[in-house]
């Protein structure tokens, strides 16, 4: 029997750039013939999501705008052209909602660099209300026996920084710093990084954040707040005190991303994922090229990134902390965030 699906829905809306989100009840959408229909029952809260309702940007935000992009739920309707998921599946819909599947990037499976994209939560609404639309060729079909709530934060922060650590080429035994290590990118990231065999070095500010990154299993936490020479406490957190292999920018600070290439070591390779507003990416030329180093963007991933995401949480490598509210409390979850305030993720639970 095909699911009951109501004409209204609860959601979150910010109306105008700045916000606030507003909750109230909106037309529940109809899935185009490429599309599927989700039942949303978790959703994380990114901090893109923050910086979409702010605007920090240079690339238009729709408005109003539903936000949201790590919603993990049940299809309840498909379109005509709908293939590869079927009603009743559970599945995740992730930032990158669709693409053209026609163009270079699309057909060498690069799609999150797609010229035009459909971005959840962002050019299209997004998983902060009860029912959401994604494209069948780009939900991340998620096996039946994983619980919702935990596996939403996969579908941006895991998938994300899953994709950002492939991107570092570090290899196991290897040292890698992550810094905003106790956020929600972070606290993912230091669980792949394990799971790769990787040794992580914590970066972040503050006691809550250092009891989280001592629980997953980083070997050193600096805080940034404390630390009177960061770039040494880096390097001597690292094993033999050259510096990291790699380092994963996370933090939504612009400082971080001018300082990495002193605790890189020779070789080193800098991933820039974090996108503070305004910020830019700087080195000194001198070091730079006698160290050799790398640097480089990375930009959520592409469909099979998802899959193995996924499959790392399947396995139970990835036990990131998260705490559950309902979808009401989104304003102050986003009050959180902007405090820095926030160890691992928030996911919002839909009403029934
Ligand atoms: P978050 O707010 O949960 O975490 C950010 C962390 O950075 C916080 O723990 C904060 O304390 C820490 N921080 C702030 N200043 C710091 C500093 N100077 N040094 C070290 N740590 C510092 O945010 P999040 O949801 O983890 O997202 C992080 C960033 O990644 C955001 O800018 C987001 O938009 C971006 N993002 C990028 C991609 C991508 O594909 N590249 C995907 C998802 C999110
Ligand atoms: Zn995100
Ligand atoms: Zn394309």
């Amino acid at each position: 029997m095909a699911p009951q699906i109501p004409e209204k829905q609860w959601a979150q809306v910010v109306e105008k750039k700045g916000g606030p989100p507003i909750y109230k009840e909106i037309p529940v959408p109809k899935p185009g013939p490429d599309e599927v229909l989700l039942k949303i029952k978790y959703s994380g809260v990114c901090h893109t999501d923050l910086h979409a309702m702010k605007g920090d940007w240079p690339l238009p935000v729709k408005m109003p705008l539903v936000g949201g992009h790590e919603g993990a739920g049940i299809v309840v309707a498909k379109g005509e052209l709908a293939s590869g998921v079927e009603i009743g599946d559970h599945a995740g819909i992730k930032w990158l909602n669709g693409s053209c599947l026609a163009c270079e990037y699309c057909k060498t499976a690069d799609e999150p660099l797609c010229a035009t994209p459909q971005l959840s939560g962002y050019t299209v609404d997004g998983t902060f209300q009860q029912y959401a639309i994604g494209k069948a060729a780009h939900v991340t079909i998620l096996p039946k026996d994983l619980p919702l709530d935990g596996i939403a934060p996969i579908l941006c922060a895991g998938l994300t920084v899953y994709k950002g650590l492939k991107e570092s080429n570090a290899r196991p035994g290897q040292t890698i710093a992550i810094v905003g290590a106790g956020g929600g990118l972070g606290a993912m990231a230091q669980q792949y990084a394990k799971a790769m065999g990787l040794r992580v070095v914590a970066i972040d500010g503050g006691d809550e954040k250092r009891d989280v990154c001592e629980k997953l299993g980083s070997e050193a936490y600096i805080d940034f707040t404390k630390s009177k020479d960061l770039v040494s406490d880096v390097k001597a957190a690292t094993p033999d005190g050259l510096g990291a292999h790699a380092v994963i920018l996370l933090a939504v600070a612009e400082k971080p991303f001018q300082q990495a290439v002193e605790y890189a070591r020779p070789r080193g390779t800098i991933v820039a994922i974090g996108m503070p507003a305004n910020a830019f990416v700087k080195a000194p030329v001198f070091e730079t090229v006698v160290k050799m180093i790398t640097i480089k963007g990375s930009y959520v991933g592409n469909r099979q990134d998802a899959a193995e995401a996924v499959d790392f949480y399947a396995r139970g490598l990835i036990k990131a902390p998260f705490k559950t509210v309902p979808l009401e409390e989104l304003p102050r979850v986003f009050e959180l965030m902007d405090q820095g305030k926030i160890a691992g993720r928030y996911v919002l639970k839909m009403p029934e």
